[in-house]
């Protein structure tokens, strides 16, 4: 019997199996697609270089050549650029000034055959159908192989299902955002004018004078650069466009996304993603435990998904390891994940509320002196078991004084997302 399932080999299972793998516990990942598969999310944060170190898998990133990620720029529709890179990287112990961009179907394959690598059994093209339970406490997956169910026992269960939730389905427990509800519509070019200098091969967010809308640009090698298309999904659903024509339309908006797309050749098909932006009331339960995007999707406007994927699956190995030692799978020794997930992903929320609540407030920070490097900590993934971040109080003040003036010059810019 395995000591522990992990459904999903995204970044969050990957990395778990990886953790348990170094600790002694034998794990099974029981991915349902084969890898690889093309996946969203391809621009990494600087956190991540710190998990990819303990789990000895940064040789394989510098080796792959994976296009590195110094810093981020952002256009605004009058054509100012605000960027920022990651140097100096604050990290005791982390000696990298940048991190990765990522073609995931790549990424994701060698993460995976790491983690087989240091140990973890891998099952590919293998669906889990659901978890099984015995009196409330989990202890194993039903699969389908072929034309057969399987149920496979273990003694802790760990949904890294990614956004199908498969674990939060079943037990009723996704809630949905109450503030966003985004769409995004993306593919790859080529031929993008990414301009030259060193903010070439940053990432590039594009403001659109819509509500809550933005394009990304990630180099995704030197030839290929990813795009994508951002905003409220009623937004999409009103322009009752097709992909092509909703997809050109709004990027004709932002002048220096219009000067880096006027040679740029798509190279694959439009591919959508909806459905995101929620929590799962709770990450733990008796004998399992929900990581990454299983437990809880913030908007992806500042690239944390993969970072919070491999802290979460950290942390999640911290109380694993714990239970196998007492021998005790039992929700109140799994909690202590969910406390640090939860308070961790919370600093990101806040931090994307306060960003759409008043966008010029986010670029007039990072221009000034007294907050830069704290929010180039927080762009840089390091929210983590920490205290709430004080700029993020100074930009709660700064958002109240706006709405309580009747000049000022950013209050016509208020948008209507509460952030108490
Ligand atoms: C529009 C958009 C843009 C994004 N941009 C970024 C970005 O720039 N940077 C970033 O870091 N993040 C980004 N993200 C988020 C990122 O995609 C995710 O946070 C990240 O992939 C989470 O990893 P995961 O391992 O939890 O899930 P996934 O990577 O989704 O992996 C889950 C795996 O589980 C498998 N699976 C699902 N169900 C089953 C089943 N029943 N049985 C077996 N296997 C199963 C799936 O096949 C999949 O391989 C973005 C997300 C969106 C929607």
């Amino acid at each position: 019997m395995n000591d522990v399932i992990i459904i999903g080999g995204g970044p969050a299972g990957s990395v778990l199996g990886c953790y348990l793998s170094m600790a002694g516990i034998s794990n099974l990942i029981i991915e349902g697609s084969i890898f690889p598969r093309a996946h969203v999310g391809e621009s990494l944060v600087t956190s991540t270089t710190r998990v990819f170190k303990e789990i000895g898998f940064l040789p394989t990133m510098e080796r792959e050549g994976f296009v590195r990620k110094y810093g981020a720029s952002w256009h605004a529709p009058t054509s100012r650029e605000f960027g920022i890179d990651f140097d100096p990287f604050p990290e005791e112990g982390i000696d990298q000034n940048y991190t990765y961009h990522v073609d995931r179907s790549k990424f994701d394959l060698l993460l995976l055959k790491h983690a087989e690598s240091l140990g973890s059994k891998i099952y590919q093209g293998v669906r889990v159908q659901k978890v099984l339970f015995e009196n409330d406490q989990a202890c194993g997956v039903r699969v389908k192989m072929g034309d057969q169910e399987v149920d496979l026992p273990c003694k802790m269960v760990v949904d890294a299902s990614g956004r199908q939730t498969i674990l939060g389905n079943q037990l009723k427990l996704k809630l949905k955002d109450p503030i966003f509800n985004q769409y995004a519509v993306h593919a790859w070019y080529k031929d993008l004018d990414r301009g030259s200098g060193i903010t070439a091969d940053w990432i590039h967010i594009y403001f659109l004078p819509i509500e809550r809308g933005w394009v990304w640009q990630i180099p995704i090698t030197d030839e290929i650069t990813s795009v994508g298309v951002v905003a409220e999904r009623e937004i999409f659903k009103q322009a009752k466009l097709d992909l092509e024509s909703y997809f050109n339309k709004y990027t004709q908006t932002n002048p220096d996304l219009v000067q880096a797309m006027s040679s740029a050749t798509r190279v694959n098909e439009f591919k959508t993603e909806g459905d995101y932006s929620y929590c799962m009331e709770r990450f733990v339960g008796n004998g399992y435990l929900l990581v990454g995007d299983a437990a809880r999707f913030v908007d992806p406007i500042f690239s944390s998904g993969v970072s919070v994927a491999c802290f979460g699956a950290r942390m999640a190995s911290e109380v694993i390891r714990n239970g196998f030692e007492l021998d005790d799978f039992s929700e109140a020794t799994l909690m202590p994940y969910e406390k640090r997930l939860r308070s961790g992903v919370e600093i990101w929320y806040e931090f994307i509320r306060l960003y759409y609540k008043l966008l010029p407030l986010f670029t007039h920070f990072i221009q000034s002196k007294d907050h830069r490097q704290q929010i180039k900590r927080l762009l840089q993934g390091l929210v983590f078991d920490r205290e709430e971040a004080p700029v993020l109080q100074a930009m709660r003040d700064y958002v109240k004084a706006v709405e309580s003036s009747d000049h000022h010059l950013f209050k016509a810019h208020l948008a209507a997302v509460p952030i108490d």
